[in-house]
């Protein structure tokens, strides 16, 4: 028997960090007013109070009711840093990376300690696919905040990043945000952006694909309706593929093709910024095996895990272990190297079934280039 050229690629997902300050306001005896334990304004005081109730809401994802209150409390103290900081949140959450970003400096010219500000800008910089931008933001963090306890997580994502820039599958955007327009799709799909390792795909004579979910075992933050939302994600690309892929769920791991398994241990991934891990075992004609691995924490704070955020992340992760081995540089895509801001449930767009049934069109030969 002759042995298999086998190799694994690993290819994960970005997560961008979105954080809000909790700001504490009470109000003293008499005319003084205290945030922090520091004496404010009244117009401070009020602005705190108005931001308090909009990160609550922020948080709850109620993003358009958060940015009418923080506009309010612009309007009150327009010095405070905090509400422009937040209102750009607001804004980024509701798809304005233009103004979140104008947000951002404005909240950073005032304040310049707002540590998790150059976090947030990198962060939309990272998510409408302007690569060095983000970079540039987190590179200001660590040089300002070296001793912050998210500087090595933040330290990997700039790794993650200008990996993604030397692989050449995330190019900085040249359009930038526009009028927060999603980056223009060159072509009506992205097969040579994500097949530049070489063209992987399961042999045509093995287009049923038997699929194992291992059963969490005390995987904090599984709830039981992501298998139903994983399980949905391979039956969209199996659509995708035009027909030609069909997936077969069974009970036991033996003689299964793809593993797949929720964990919220994120030191087992070789990745410390991503949030799920796809390997492909690899044979003279195509894949012969994977393990898609999907995380249910989350890797910074700010950023929750939702059932929107695991929808993507399946589609992108299952993506990856059906030959799209690479990324894009079109947040659109499932195939974006990055998480993005919006939490929202998100379909296959046109190009990623386009992508995904030319992958399995008849023509389309699988040849592996090596890495
Ligand atoms: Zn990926």
């Amino acid at each position: 028997m002759n042995p298999l050229v086998a190799k694994s690629i690993t290819v994960s997902f970005l997560l961008i960090s979105l954080l809000a300050f909790a700001e504490q306001a009470k109000s003293q005896t008499g005319e003084r007013y205290e945030m922090d334990g520091k004496p404010v304004s009244r117009a401070f005081y009020e602005a705190g109070l108005l931001v308090t109730d909009a990160n609550n809401l922020l948080r709850a994802n109620r993003n358009q009711e958060a940015s009418v209150k923080l506009k309010q409390a612009i309007a009150v103290a327009p010095d405070y840093a905090e509400a422009h900081y937040n209102y750009g949140l607001s804004m980024a959450k509701l798809g304005n990376s233009s103004l979140a970003v104008e947000q951002f400096h404005t909240a950073i010219k005032l304040n310049p300690n707002l540590d998790q500000c150059w976090i947030s800008l990198g962060g939309v910089y990272q998510s409408a696919g302007q690569i060095e931008d983000a970079i540039q933001s987190y590179k200001q963090f660590l040089t300002r905040f070296p001793r912050s306890a998210q500087a090595s997580q933040v330290s990997n994502l700039v790794k993650g990043l200008q990996n993604e820039l030397g692989s050449g599958s995330a190019k900085p955007d040249a359009q930038g945000f526009g009028a927060s327009a999603p980056a223009k799709a060159a072509a009506d799909d992205y097969l040579a952006d994500v097949t530049k390792r070489g063209t992987l795909r399961w042999p045509s004579d093995h287009h049923v694909i038997r699929v194992y979910m291992r059963p969490p075992v005390n995987v904090t933050g599984y709830l039981p309706r992501y298998d139903a939302i994983a399980r949905q994600s391979f039956t969209d690309w199996a659509n995708a593929s035009g027909g030609a892929l069909k997936f077969q769920f069974q009970s036991i791991p033996t003689n299964a093709d793809i593993e797949f398994s929720w964990i919220s241990d994120a030191s087992k991934l070789v990745n410390k910024a991503e949030a799920g891990e796809t390997r492909l075992t690899c044979g003279k004609f195509g894949i012969v095996h994977g393990t898609v691995r999907i995380l249910t924490v989350p890797l910074m704070s700010g950023i929750a895990v939702t059932p929107n955020r695991i929808r993507l992340i399946s589609l992108h992760e299952i993506g990856h272990v059906l030959g799209l081995t690479g990324h894009t540089s079109n947040p659109n895509d499932a195939m974006f190297y990055s998480a993005t801001i919006g939490d929202e449930w998100r379909n296959l767009s046109p190009r990623d079934i386009n992508t995904m049934t030319r992958l399995y069109a008849p023509a389309t030969a699988s040849v592996n280039n090596g890495p």
